[in-house]
């Protein structure tokens, strides 16, 4: 995302008078942005305005900008990624729509009740994992403007979640070993093996969120 954009959020987050429980500042690896120290900085000063808001930086701590200040008020998390294999995290390209599952998707799984929305350059989601998911798949669908009911994050989940691995897990964080059977389906499904393949051709052009 672009400071522009960071700042566009935080305003929007002003004037419509959401008061945000937690604002996770998340990558890929946050550090890596070139701008970072700016939107630490903005993101801080936001953090005082509105001390009932906790602002967190997810980190794997390896970057090479690992050195870079962060203010007092953003509390730093080490993600714990240590290779390209991470157990705690579920698996992801495995698409129920791929395994015959024909559900309505609009009700997601617990990520969205315990993470929030998400957020990127191309606009608001019903989670992290579901902009990741427009991000390869091109559907273009991320809201320019923050979704004030919850029909909107439905319909984006009808769409998402027939493609992510998360709906596979069931109601709730699911441990590795009691993943066995997805496990066998590991790494990916055929709409995954055909989207990256698309995407490694050409990547998807979508929609930017709003610039101020
Ligand atoms: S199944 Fe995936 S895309 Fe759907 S709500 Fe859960 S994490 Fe998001």
């Amino acid at each position: 995302m672009s400071v522009s954009q960071i700042r566009k959020f935080l305003e929007e987050s002003v004037q419509k008078n959401i008061t945000w429980r937690r604002i996770r500042i998340m990558g890929g690896e946050p550090l890596l942005h070139p701008e970072i120290e700016l939107i630490l900085t903005l993101f801080d000063s936001y953090g005082k305005e509105h001390p009932q808001t906790e602002i967190e930086l997810y980190t794997n701590g390896l970057s090479k900008n690992r050195t870079i200040p962060v203010p007092s008020g953003i509390k730093i998390h080490s993600t714990k990624k240590t290779g390209k294999i991470n157990s705690l995290f579920e698996p992801y390209n495995l698409a129920p729509s791929d395994l015959s599952i024909t559900d309505d998707f609009g009700n997601g799984c617990w990520i969205t009740s315990d993470c929030g929305l998400g957020l990127n350059k191309y606009g608001y989601y019903p989670c992290a994992t579901g902009a990741a998911i427009d991000r390869v798949f091109g559907f273009d669908i991320g809201l320019k403007e923050f979704p004030m009911s919850e029909e909107k994050c439905s319909e984006m989940k009808s769409i998402l979640c027939a493609y992510c691995g998360h709906y596979l897990c069931g109601g709730n964080y699911t441990t590795p070993d009691s993943r066995v059977s997805l496990n066998m389906l590991e790494p990916m499904t055929k709409s995954w093996v055909s989207a990256y393949a698309e995407y490694n051709r050409k990547k998807p052009e979508l929609m930017e969120g709003g610039r101020l």
